[in-house]
């Protein structure tokens, strides 16, 4: 029996770009079908996160398709949170105690491209755009696809991988055989949305605010962030519950907009000239987390990437964890030989449980963003921790466990760094807490976590 296969991929967006080119540098032959138009050609139409931070575990799955060097290059790296006050006076906070470690901002279209140009170079590698899956035969691994003009295909394969994001057609083909299957599927929506706006470059092309940090506004029930893009602009996004005096279907008229912003961002206020415009032009995402179970069917057909695990943004790891699946299936297909069917068991078991505690920690992320980051409780937290992480090389805060050790599986982080905040926050609490030797806080934090 051949060891080379026909792969259907389906999606070409992060996940699947880089999944395209592993499979083809293991040799297979790779088919692609993306549902929109080739994004090198046609400019996308906005409403989707314009720039994301990349840290260590995404680096690390693109180092093994020989990208890392190349596309850090378009990065701007982002060493901790600027925290902006409502009454003013920046603050800054460190990701990390140590040196060298930050987190990158990147543009998703110019990652999907370099991505994309690269999978185009393997002769074993054919994408097709503009071809949307309707639905998958999963026994037989037959796709079915509707082009753009309304054409139907159905193509054959070895095996279909579907990576096709939060609203996955493979997933669906999945659930519609719920009773042999035993599929278990759970879809929870925050009462929040997000809605993205522009910070423009200074008239003299420099950046309004530092390009090396990613900058929150906190505000408790709501907050703003700010990432940097190389053009000098930084993405902003809004945080919003949908009702209530900050929803966003409260903040209706322009005025009520330009008073929100001058009562609770208002150090932000001249950074935007366009801000009406942009709010009532930009679009409200959704933002919720997706679990399911299992990930593969009768050994033909995956689901990876937010198509099988979406979650929230708030801890900047949904790309990061998407392609970090892209990184365990491969290592999984080596170990076994190339077994694609041993190898989707392996890699479901494998990952689930770490897809699960990242999506349950970057909710837990939303509430410390929008309201703790401004308590100082947690900014005593975070000073300790920042010692901790100078003194001694085997303390890791729990945001360094998650985004700095691509090696730990996320759920890990997640029992330790949980273990952790946990002691901290209660010595923090204390009236005597800066008495206390760091010393003796690291012991006590490595008998909670050995
Ligand atoms: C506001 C926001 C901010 C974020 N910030 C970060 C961040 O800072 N860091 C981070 O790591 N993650 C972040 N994420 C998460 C990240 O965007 C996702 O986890 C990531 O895009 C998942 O990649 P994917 O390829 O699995 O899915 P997608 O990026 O959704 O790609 C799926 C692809 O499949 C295609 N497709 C869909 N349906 C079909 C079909 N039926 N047939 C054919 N093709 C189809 C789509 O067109 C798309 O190209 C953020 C998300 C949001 C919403």
């Amino acid at each position: 029996m051949s060891k080379k296969k026909k792969i259907i991929i389906v999606g070409a967006g992060l996940c699947g770009s880089l999944l395209a080119i592993r499979m083809a540098q293991r040799g297979h032959r790779v088919l692609v079908y993306e549902r929109l138009a080739d994004m090198r050609k046609t400019p996308l139409a906005g409403g989707r996160s314009i720039n994301l931070a990349l840290s260590d575990r995404g680096l690390k799955a693109i180092k093994s398709a020989g990208l890392k060097e190349e596309i850090l290059e378009d990065c701007i790296g982002m060493d901790g949170r600027m925290i902006h006050p409502v009454e003013g006076g920046e603050r800054f906070s460190r990701y990390s105690g140590r040196e060298g470690e930050r987190i990158n901002s990147v543009s998703r279209t110019g990652l999907n491209i370099t991505l994309l140009d690269k999978a185009d170079e393997f002769d074993n590698v054919t994408i097709h755009f503009g071809f949307k899956c309707e639905h998958v035969n999963l026994d037989k691994a037959i796709a079915h696809f509707k082009d753009i003009d309304g054409n139907t295909a159905e193509v054959h394969a070895d095996y279909i991988l579907g990576t096709d994001g939060a609203g996955s057609a493979v997933r669906k083909s999945m659930m519609a055989r719920t009773p042999e299957l035993l599929f278990n599927f759970s879809q929870n929506f925050l009462r929040s949305g997000y809605k993205e706006l522009e910070i423009p470059p200074a008239e003299d092309g420099s950046y309004r605010l530092d390009k090396n940090a990613l900058h929150i506004w906190p505000r408790g029930k709501f907050m703003m962030i700010a990432l940097p893009n190389l053009d000098g602009s930084f993405t902003v996004t809004l945080f919003h519950p949908y009702e209530g005096e900050s929803g966003f279907n409260t903040l209706n008229t322009p005025k009520k907009v330009v008073d929100f912003f001058k009562k609770y961002y208002p150090d932000s206020l001249r950074h935007f000239p366009n801000l009406t415009e942009e709010y009532f032009n930009n679009p409200v995402g959704l933002l919720g987390t997706i679990k399911c179970y299992p990930w593969q069917a009768f050994g033909k057909a995956l689901v990876m990437g937010d198509a099988a695990h979406a979650i929230v943004p708030f801890y900047g790891q949904g790309m990061n964890a998407s392609f970090e699946d892209v990184r365990v299936f491969d290592e999984t297909l080596e170990a076994c030989n190339e077994d694609f069917e041993k190898a989707f068991m392996i890699f479901q078991e494998k990952r689930v449980k770490n897809t699960n505690a990242i999506a349950d920690l970057a909710v837990d992320n939303f509430y410390e963003m929008k309201d703790k980051v401004a308590d100082e409780v947690f900014i005593r937290k975070r000073t300790i921790e920042m010692k901790l992480e100078q003194t001694y090389a085997d303390y890791y805060s729990k945001y360094s466990l998650v985004t700095f050790q691509e090696n730990l599986p996320y759920e890990e982080a997640m029992i330790r760094g949980r273990k952790q905040d946990e002691l901290l926050l209660d010595i923090c609490s204390r009236p005597n807490w800066e008495d206390i030797a760091l010393e003796d806080i690291y012991q006590q934090v490595k008998a909670i976590t050995i």
